[in-house]
């Protein structure tokens, strides 16, 4: 039988990648206040007054510039630009020093599948934002997108490695390739973020049932914790915390040796908790006036919030 939430899932994830939608639903004006709960500003001022918000609460922050499927160079180039005025800004500010705030990034949005010289593209845009990113004291980290990626973008990885061996890779639990994944990349220097994954991904390379993608993150996170690198846990699931809070005592890491991760406006509360048991939290702040793909996903992850939105388009 077909389940109502799957079809849910899978309609609103093919509708984040419609222009035609996206254009119809930016021009509503009930829009942002629903979308505010998960994107809470569009402007290079409003990332740096939110990240120093974040600061000033005690977390560490992640900046994501919204863009993706961008169809130009010259699109490519503006991401490229929007992180180094990111950088800028938030250095003068003294936001970035130690890591506090780092960058989050898609290669795609930087040139990876613009013609056969994308990756090149690419690689060289990532390199520029990791140097500035560098001298202001702070590192990116690769966001990770669908399974036709995944070997493109490690590959960008290592080489980005090379210079600036603090870059970060995203690694997702619904794959089945991703434990051979974790085994690479659980060495000295390396920071991994693993998180369940985001996008419609087929069976033959996916698991698509819940539960078989939570023991999968499972068995993940205990080869990071494990290992030598630094192991950066990016979930809102309550067992998954736990669990992963457990392996890091297990294995005897100190709070200082890895991080949890939470999406912006998704579990405020349990942030304050951790950090509050003395964990290290950093959110994830995405930014910009490009918001449609990324919060179509967040809706595809929770049928509960899709009523939520219908409501307040009704109550308008
Ligand atoms: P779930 O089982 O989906 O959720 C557990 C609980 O969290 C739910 O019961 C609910 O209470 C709450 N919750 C989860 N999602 C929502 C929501 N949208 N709205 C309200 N409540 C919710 N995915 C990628 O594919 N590539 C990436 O590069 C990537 N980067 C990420 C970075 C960070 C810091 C985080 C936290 C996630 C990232 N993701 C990325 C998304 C991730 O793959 C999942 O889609 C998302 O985190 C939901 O999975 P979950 O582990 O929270 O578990």
């Amino acid at each position: 039988a077909l389940d109502p939430s799957t079809l849910m899932r899978d309609a609103l994830l093919a509708m984040s990648r419609r222009t035609e939608v996206r254009d119809a639903m930016v021009n509503l004006p009930v829009t942002s206040r629903v979308v505010s709960r998960y994107v809470p500003g569009e402007t290079f001022d409003d990332a740096a007054r939110d990240c120093a918000g974040l600061l000033s609460q005690g977390r560490l922050a992640t900046v994501d510039h919204l863009g993706e499927d961008i169809t130009d160079l010259a699109q490519a180039t503006g991401t490229k630009e929007a992180y180094l005025r990111y950088i800028r800004d938030m250095g003068e500010a003294g936001l970035t020093e130690g890591g506090q705030v780092e960058f989050s990034l898609k290669l795609s949005a930087l040139g990876q599948f613009l013609g056969a010289d994308g990756e090149k593209v690419a690689l060289e845009n990532a390199r520029e934002i990791a140097r500035a990113a560098a001298n202001a004291g702070t590192t990116i980290t690769l966001d990770m997108e669908d399974h036709t990626t995944t070997d493109s973008t490690l590959g960008i990885l290592r080489e980005l490695r090379e210079d600036f061996p603090d870059t970060g890779a995203v690694l997702q639990a619904y794959l089945r390739r991703t434990q051979g994944d974790c085994r690479d990349l659980a060495t000295a220097g390396s920071r991994v973020r693993l998180c369940k994954g985001a996008y419609k991904e087929p069976e033959s390379v996916a698991f698509t049932d819940d539960h078989e993608v939570d023991l999968n993150y499972v068995e993940c996170a205990k080869i990071l914790m494990h290992g030598d690198g630094y192991p950066m846990m990016a979930t809102h699931d309550p067992n998954m915390i736990d669990i992963a809070g457990f392996l890091a005592d297990q294995v005897g890491r100190s709070t200082d040796s890895w991080e949890f991760q939470m999406l912006y406006g998704i579990r405020p509360q349990e942030e304050e908790r951790l950090i509050s048991e003395g964990y290290r939290v950093r959110v994830y702040l995405p930014n910009g006036p490009d918001w449609y793909g990324y919060f179509m996903r967040r809706l595809a992850e929770r049928p509960a919030n899709v009523a939520f939105f219908a409501r307040s388009l009704l109550s308008r």
